[in-house]
């Protein structure tokens, strides 16, 4: 039996490029005790894994030249040596861009029940590690209170438009950076910010001014997923004992040379803290994460968008997506 996968053949330099990958043909690994086999059907296409492709120091160790790139992936078990793992039982877990998988028990693939949801991508979005990034990074690290004011960056995005919606829902004033007057329309027209701010083609002079006709007195939560000129800019912009919750970078990811925040200083002058984010921190939480979203989702008070593109070779052009904006909510890949 065969499977394909999207490779990684050299290590991108600076923005990838077609050529760093290749989809290949390879005959699947027979299993070995307590391994299954999964056929993956979707695979979240995430920022990190640009972090993963480098050789650089990480909290997951490099994607392997000539290995399948690392993806949380959803599928169904199509052959099993583990206990606890049947065919046709549907998984979670973070496997690789590929047709099957072969996954361990006791390793990071579970049971999902997708009977729960009206479509299994759903855990890759609102109730996978999006959705978590979202409910434990601004309501655990931001800690909003009702009435303060909530800037978010990457804000019509999958983490950023989740981001919104519940510090609103939590009584916060929000508001929203995004890239192009369509996504800076959806931030208050679909995901309720109270303010829109467009990035594009303004430096941190002219970003913070906009953020300052937005909030006058400052800000008192930063959920930075973008970093560079927004990060440096909203770091203008902070109350007394603001919180800038740390969740990305993604300007700076395809960046040859480390960026660097340039307005840290901030932070002692509005007696502020900042605080990195890594959702696998809150593993154990989610059960609470998740019904959490729900419950917002049941009261009619979060909407979601996905944006699902079709086979493994397109790979490549989908996961640019993410660093043109051109995405259009959570960026997930139909295997089969
Ligand atoms: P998004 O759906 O937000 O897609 C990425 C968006 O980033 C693009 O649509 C674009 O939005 C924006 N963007 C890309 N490049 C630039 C740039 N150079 N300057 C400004 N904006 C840019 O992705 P996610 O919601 O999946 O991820 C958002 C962030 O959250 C990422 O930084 C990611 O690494 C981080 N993250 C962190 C986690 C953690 O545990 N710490 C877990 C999950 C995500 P626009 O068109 O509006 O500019």
């Amino acid at each position: 039996m065969k499977r394909r996968r999207f490779t990684l053949v050299r290590r991108p330099q600076g923005r990838p490029v077609e050529a760093d990958f290749a989809l290949v043909e390879a005959p699947v690994p027979p299993l070995g005790p307590g391994e299954f086999l999964i056929e993956n059907r979707y695979a979240s296409l995430d920022p990190a894994i640009r972090g993963w492709l480098d050789e650089a120091p990480s909290y997951m160790p490099p994607v392997p030249l000539g290995e399948a790139v690392r993806a949380t992936t959803i599928g169904v078990v199509a052959d099993s040596r583990a206990e606890g793992f049947q065919p046709g039982q549907w998984v979670l877990g973070l496997n690789a861009l590929e047709t099957h998988s072969v996954a361990r028990a006791g390793g990071f693939t579970a049971p999902v029940d997708i009977s729960v949801v009206p479509s299994p991508t759903h855990f890759l979005s609102v109730l996978g590690a999006v959705g978590m990034t979202a409910w434990f990074g601004l309501l655990e690290v931001g800690e909003p209170k009702p009435g303060e004011t909530v800037l978010v960056s990457g804000a019509a995005g999958a983490v950023g438009s989740l981001v919104g919606q519940i510090a609103r829902a939590r009584g916060c004033r929000t508001i929203g950076i995004a890239g192009g007057p369509q996504k800076v329309a959806r931030l208050g027209a679909r995901y309720g910010y109270d303010a829109a701010i467009d990035h594009r083609g303004k430096d941190e002079a002219a970003l913070s001014a906009a953020i300052r006709a937005a909030a006058p007195e400052g800000v008192d939560v930063v959920f930075e997923n973008v970093g560079g000129v927004c990060l440096d800019a909203a770091l203008l912009n902070l109350r007394h004992g603001a919180r800038v919750v740390l969740c990305g970078l993604i300007s700076e990811y395809n960046a040859v040379a480390p960026v660097g925040a340039r307005n840290l200083w901030q932070l002692i002058v509005h007696s502020a803290s900042i605080r990195g984010l890594l959702v696998r921190d809150w593993l154990d939480r989610f059960p609470e994460g998740v019904a959490g979203m729900a419950a917002l989702i049941r009261e009619g008070r979060l909407v979601f968008d996905e944006h699902v593109e079709e086979g493994l070779e397109r790979a490549y052009p989908a996961f640019m997506r993410l660093f043109d904006g051109t995405n259009e909510g959570k960026m997930i890949l139909k295997i089969s």
